[in-house]
């Protein structure tokens, strides 16, 4: 073991070990890249946001109940290398009970949320007594009317019985964390098999290759531990008699022969669903953990932007319509406005990922009923282009498995690119129109930030459009 090898375990710590113990050992080792994203640091700040209001709640609505109890607010505790600090306890002289109360910004209680709660029952068990363990996490019903209603802004779980049950497992992962961050040796560690999304992935896939047999959608455990027990890595070297359904033989044959697969029939069926005009459609959005604006519940996407090219005639030229909503009341009513008027009431609307816009499409109905109808319909017309590549009826061995459009893009249109943009990320997008309604930026601070919004936007659109075209070509070869 390194002596510089910090050993206690804060909760984050131990909940880093329950997501993969690796994580928690790279993090002691300095192996984790620990830099934020905006985005990162907007939820982190929403979570405090939501703390603070929790503080207010147990104050206001809960302390008063019952005079005589009090709150004491983030304390501290230790039981040896492990620590915790609480977010709020209760103290009830009448039983020299505590209640612990977590607070929680999302609106639906998980497993992670119960270790958590469990993590701090299992330090505190020897030290004092405590009656309930609750967990106060927002409240998903809750729709914002005026001012914050504080009392129905927050819902409070009873978990104590969950939490005890769960107390002999804290207790053997607590062990398993400890000799986690004792090793020197990482690889006495399990790790996923899912390293596409990995904070370390030089610890557990050295030399990963760039299309792995982790590509290979929705390729099970078994599998993949089949594979490398056959020495097999890349996904070029998977056997065709290896046992894949038939997405996956599609795939891993594309690694292996390098060569493009078109499905024309089913792509010919696709194509034939689409009528004229077409519209190209794409939304960004911002998530919100308290609801800024009347109508809309916690942790709700704010649709803020859109981009529409319009196709009136095979081959035919394409205009663009945009909106980005920087107002400081709700962004999707000038959106509506706007987007009601620039589709027309014949034609398909092609979206890439329809549960997107569909599920954003039936929110703002929700909020804006006067506009019902039209989202509706607009639901009626999508078609979703993405799903051409996600069913295997075209696919590149340049998309290594992904049908994602920022995969899709840049093999078939190189000329087209994200790389170039000063925004290219949708959690980017997000957080530049977030910093243009609550931040403190000046008009041409703000006018620069729109500029750049629309030119990401509009880049999903016609991205659609060239990949349309292509997929139309295709067909008159
Ligand atoms: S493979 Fe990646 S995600 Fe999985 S444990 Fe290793 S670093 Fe973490």
């Amino acid at each position: 073991m390194s002596n510089t090898t910090d050993t206690r375990i804060s909760k984050s710590d131990f909940l880093l070990y329950c997501e993969a113990p690796r994580h928690l050992w790279a993090k002691k080792n300095g192996r984790i890249e620990l830099s934020l994203s905006d985005f990162d640091q907007h939820l982190i700040d929403q979570g405090y946001q939501v703390e603070g209001l929790g503080r207010e709640y147990l104050d206001s609505i809960i302390l008063p109940q019952n005079p005589g109890q009090k709150l004491l607010w983030q304390q501290t505790f230790c039981d040896g290398p492990f620590e915790a600090r609480l977010d709020a306890l209760i103290y009830k002289p009448e039983t020299d009970t505590y209640d612990l109360y977590e607070i929680k910004s999302g609106t639906a209680l998980d497993k992670e949320n119960l270790c958590d709660v469990a993590y701090q029952a299992s330090i505190l068990k020897n030290q004092i007594n405590i009656d309930h363990f609750y967990l106060l996490h927002l409240n998903k019903e809750y729709i914002r009317s005026g001012e914050l209603d504080l009392a129905r802004l927050f819902v409070s779980d009873d978990v104590t019985d969950k939490v005890n049950n769960l107390l002999p497992e804290i207790g053997l992962l607590r062990r398993d964390a400890l000799s986690a961050v004792q090793t020197a040796d990482p690889d006495s560690l399990a790790h996923c098999l899912t390293p596409n999304e990995c904070p370390c992935p030089d610890i557990c896939h050295p030399g990963l290759p760039e299309f792995s047999i982790y590509d290979i959608p929705r390729l099970g455990q078994k599998k993949k531990i089949e594979l490398l027990k056959m020495g097999i890595r890349e996904a070029k070297d998977i056997p065709v008699s290896f046992d894949l359904n038939q997405k996956q033989r599609l795939v891993a044959d594309r690694a292996r022969t390098k060569s493009v697969y078109i499905d024309r029939f089913s792509l010919q069926s696709e194509m034939e669903r689409i009528e004229y005009p077409i519209y190209f459609l794409d939304y960004e959005t911002c998530i919100s953990a308290i609801p800024q604006y009347d109508g809309y519940h916690p942790q709700q996407q704010v649709v803020f932007q859109y981009s529409l090219h319009r196709m009136d005639k095979p081959g035919g030229e394409v205009s663009h319509t945009e909106h980005v909503s920087i107002t400081s009341d709700d962004p999707s009513l000038s959106l509506l406005e706007q987007l009601s008027a620039d589709i027309g009431k014949v034609g398909t609307v092609i979206v890439w990922n329809k549960t997107f816009e569909m599920t954003m499409n039936k929110e703002m109905a929700k909020i804006h009923p006067e506009y019902a109808h039209f989202l509706m319909d607009v639901n009626a017309r999508i078609y979703d282009l993405g799903e051409i590549v996600n069913q295997g009826y075209y696919l590149h061995p340049g998309f290594k498995g992904s049908w994602s459009i920022k995969n899709v893009l840049p093999v078939m249109v190189p000329e087209l690119s994200y790389e170039e943009l000063a925004i290219n990320k949708g959690d980017q997008a997000s957080m530049a129109w977030w910093n243009i309604v609550f931040g403190n930026l000046d008009q041409s601070e703000k006018e620069q930030i729109v500029e750049r919004l629309e030119k990401y936007c509009e880049l999903d659109t016609l991205a659609m459009v060239n990949i349309f075209n292509i997929f139309e070509s295709i067909l008159h070869l």
